[in-house]
């Protein structure tokens, strides 16, 4: 992701409270006072520009969502898409997610989306895969038991790790495709890398994992 630097993001975000939640750690264990419903809460994390998770919020009305992203200057254009969707069902956390811990308590979440997460394709970086086992235990600690993950991607080899990971750390294997734009997958919202990818020509890969 190409960053470019808008000085004036960090105020948008806070001018827009209802969309980005300012203090997110004082709804953990409570996420449904925020909401005002108890509907399950879906997390996307690394949300990017916010396509997927407006998309995903505007189709299913009876399921919470959140998009978690690092920088001010790429989740400002997720508050855009969630002005224009004006949903009430969709919010955004300008937050790491290796500090999840500090918003979500064990079972808040039902759901963990992964989309085109950065492949960090060396070895040595491995451990910054959005997959990789510490971040698989963070997702187990704020997950509803059998809570399960959602992960495409156009990059092979990140895809291929990610398995991996997944079959380490003894997760449920439930849906796999290796060209999800060709295969009978419904319901497919793209994002905005799923887009600019596929157009390229590139497949793109799909799995679905559950903890036992
Ligand atoms: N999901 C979007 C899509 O498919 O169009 C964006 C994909 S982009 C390659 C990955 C995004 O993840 C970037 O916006 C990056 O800032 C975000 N990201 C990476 N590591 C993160 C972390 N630890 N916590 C939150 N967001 C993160």
């Amino acid at each position: 992701m190409r960053l470019r630097n808008k000085p004036w993001a960090k105020e948008k975000l806070e001018q827009n409270p209802q969309y980005v939640i300012a203090s997110p750690e004082q709804y953990k264990g409570k996420w449904n006072e925020l909401f005002g419903n108890e509907h399950p809460l879906h997390i996307e994390i690394g949300t990017g520009k916010g396509q997927f998770v407006t998309g995903m919020a505007n189709a299913n009305p009876h399921i919470n969502y959140i998009g978690i992203e690092l920088y001010e200057s790429v989740i400002v254009s997720a508050l855009d898409k969630c002005i224009e969707t004006d949903v009430p069902n969709v919010k955004l956390m300008n937050v790491n997610a290796k500090d999840l811990l500090e918003y979500f308590a064990k079972g808040d979440v039902s759901r963990v989306y992964l989309n085109f997460s950065d492949p960090w394709p060396k070895t040595r970086h491995a451990k910054r895969r959005l997959t990789y086992k510490s971040f698989l235990k963070i997702y187990e600690d704020v997950l509803v038991d059998q809570g399960e993950i959602h992960f495409k991607t156009d990059n092979q080899g990140l895809f291929e790790s990610s398995l991996m990971s997944f079959s380490e750390y003894g997760l449920l294997l439930t849906f796999v495709s290796l060209d999800l734009h060709s295969s009978d997958f419904e319901g497919n919202i793209m994002t905005e890398y799923e887009e600019k990818f596929s157009a390229k020509g590139s497949r793109i890969y799909r799995s679905e994992v559950r903890y036992k």
